[in-house]
């Protein structure tokens, strides 16, 4: 089987995606982006020198930048899992900061501006007719929500236990259709109880088993992983359910966290067993695998707290 090794700089990457500001009164909390993957923000409540904190990633996004653009640096780690690799893609940041927009796209019927889970795919579609002479490949995608630590897989009748429905697919516009099945059980989800969908961890797996003349095969899989909202809520202001959600999204956060930063740090022991989300991703996070993290912030002054955990929890497990 031929190998094309792609030169992926290190196992562990993170860029950082800055949307575009909504509020022109707001004040903007972003002081400097550089083309070198630096970052630096500026606390409201200091002075502009005090209150100045840096950053270091693999890169920056300002809020100029395309789908398109994102995708392209993107796209060698995604033909990767065509020659084997295992990777994950996360989307980290807090509720409103722009996670959907990079995995899927801008919501509702728009086919503009489609986001990574579609670009990928279309590109995997691509690399497949390409190949069609030295490699037989099938594509199969799954889709799984995971939420309050229970992990349920989507069917046609909505949201079922896990029963694992992989789904042979030939197409785009056939994973085009998945999805938005995906995105209606979600929102059916969410009128149940107040906006589910940011409340929960959304999972599109993609799998590749491909077969060349001489009968050798290939195995591989590539997760794009909308993450729940990683807003702290205000203990003395939420209860009961709400509270519990955001119990469960903090431990879940907190241990994807955990695994990547042991995985960055090369320790011997990594925890994955401490929740369902990097148990499902176990196979696909450390070893040979690929991770890639997208942490989302948004630009206002009002958000600072939350970019700035953002940016110290995407900094912990960064390697840069
Ligand atoms: P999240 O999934 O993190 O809660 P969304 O992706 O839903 O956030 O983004 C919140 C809003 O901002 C949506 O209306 C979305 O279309 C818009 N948005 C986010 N990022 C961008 C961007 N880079 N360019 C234009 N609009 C964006
Ligand atoms: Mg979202």
């Amino acid at each position: 089987l031929h190998n094309m090794v792609q030169d992926l700089k290190g196992n562990i990457r993170v860029y950082c995606r800055i949307r575009p500001s909504f509020n022109a009164e707001s004040k903007n909390a972003i002081d400097f982006i550089g083309n070198d993957g630096s970052l630096v923000i500026i606390d409201p409540s200091k002075t502009q020198k005090d209150g100045k904190k840096v950053f270091q990633f693999n890169r920056v996004f300002s809020p100029t930048a395309t789908q398109d653009e994102v995708f392209k640096d993107t796209q060698p780690l995604i033909r990767s899992v065509m020659d084997g690799y295992n990777v994950c893609i996360f989307a980290y940041g807090q509720t409103g900061s722009g996670k959907t927009h990079t995995m899927s796209g801008p919501s509702g019927r728009s086919t503009k501006d489609l986001g990574i889970n579609y670009l990928a795919l279309n590109d995997l579609f691509q690399m497949c007719n390409r190949r069609k002479d030295i490699i037989d490949y099938e594509i199969y995608v799954q889709m799984v929500e995971i939420y309050n630590e229970q992990i349920r897989s989507c069917s046609e009748n909505g949201f079922t236990l896990p029963d694992a429905t992989l789904r042979s697919v030939k197409s785009t516009t056939h994973v085009l259709n998945l999805m938005k099945l995906g995105e209606v059980n979600r929102v059916v989800s969410s009128t149940a109880s107040n906006n589910q969908s940011s409340r929960s961890h959304s999972v599109l797996t993609v799998h590749v088993h491909g077969k060349d003349m001489s009968g050798s095969t290939i195995r591989s899989c590539l997760h794009l992983v909308d993450l729940a909202g990683s807003e702290r809520v205000d203990k003395s202001e939420v209860t009961g359910e709400r509270l519990k959600e955001a119990q469960y999204i903090n431990k879940s956060l907190s241990c994807l966290g955990d695994v990547i930063t042991a995985l960055a740090q090369k320790n011997s022991h990594i925890p994955y067993r401490n929740s369902k989300l990097t148990l499902l991703l176990q196979d696909s996070l450390g070893g040979h695998a690929k991770t890639l993290m997208f942490a989302h912030i948004s630009p206002e002054e009002e958000s600072f707290c939350e970019t700035f955990s953002t940016l110290k929890f995407a900094q912990r497990v960064s390697t840069v």
